[in-house]
């Protein structure tokens, strides 16, 4: 893809640059969305497990599902729109990632300075004593996982009608209203209230770039929108980035 000038130069005199990642980064490394719930999961729909009312009702219900899920997880890898985020981190003073997804993906993809708005599939906690346990550890054993406490363990995800976890949302949004540059990418921006961040780095005068192949309710206010898939525009920018700091 060949780049505006003006794109180049902005992010040439960037100091801080925040990316911000919905589904669709992890679309090209087959992450099955919410909606295309597979076989026996088809008859559920995510807002009738994902929450806290159903998960006391019927616990070994929802740990079924997260079984399920954690599997799939598992197996995919980052795609190189991960990999360039991750090495993109070390052109710029600073560089955050603030994504919605679940999977990890970033992390294990190197990036270092996450935060994760909707938590960790790869994390779980006990709801009585906040213990964290692996995937591992419950997986492997009873099909509701106790903590040593005797109290219940649930998987380290922000369920439906829950709060956003403070700390990561604390730092988002500081991230966002010093941000010189905000990357959109991959995400619908109708998730409320992480779609609110693009739109307040954008009212602190941050330059807008939107990565998607699908126009949303966020292009409207994007200075650039590179109409395309992730796993193809990163790498190419980042190429672009390398060779300006060669010259430098
Ligand atoms: P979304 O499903 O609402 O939107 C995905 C966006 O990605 C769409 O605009 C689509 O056009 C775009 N897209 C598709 N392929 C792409 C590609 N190759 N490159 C770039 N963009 C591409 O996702 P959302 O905005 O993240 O909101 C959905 C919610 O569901 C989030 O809250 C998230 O926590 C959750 N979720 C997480 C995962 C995950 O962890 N991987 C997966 C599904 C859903
Ligand atoms: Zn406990």
């Amino acid at each position: 893809m060949k780049f505006s000038d003006r794109l180049l130069s902005t992010l040439a005199r960037a100091r801080s640059v925040v990316a911000f990642t919905g589904a669709g980064i992890s679309a090209e490394s087959g992450v099955p969305t919410f909606r295309g719930n597979q076989g026996v999961w088809s008859k559920f729909k995510p807002e009738e497990l994902a929450n806290i009312a159903a998960f006391m009702r019927n616990p070994e219900l929802v740990w079924q599902w997260y079984a399920h899920r954690k599997k799939i997880i598992a197996g995919i890898q980052p795609n190189p729109g991960h990999y360039a985020l991750a090495e993109m981190e070390r052109f710029f003073p600073s560089f955050t990632v603030i994504t919605q997804n679940i999977d990890n993906l970033h992390r294990r993809a190197g990036s270092k300075n996450v935060f994760e708005l909707h938590g960790n599939i790869e994390r779980n906690y006990c709801m009585t004593c906040r213990t964290p346990y692996t995937n591992e550890y419950v997986l492997s054993g009873d099909p509701v996982p106790r903590c040593t406490c005797g109290g219940i363990i649930r998987p380290d995800v922000v369920w439906f009608g829950e709060m956003l976890p403070e700390e990561e949302w604390e730092g988002a949004e500081n991230a966002c209203r010093s941000a010189g540059v905000l990357f959109s990418i991959g995400t619908s921006g109708v998730v409320y209230p992480a779609a609110s961040l693009p739109l307040e780095a954008e009212r602190n005068g941050a330059f807008i770039i939107e990565i998607n192949p699908e126009p949303t309710p966020l292009t409207g206010i994007a200075d650039e929108f590179l109409q395309g898939k992730a796993g193809e525009i990163l790498p190419d920018l980042l190429k672009n980035i390398r060779s300006a700091n060669k010259e430098a």
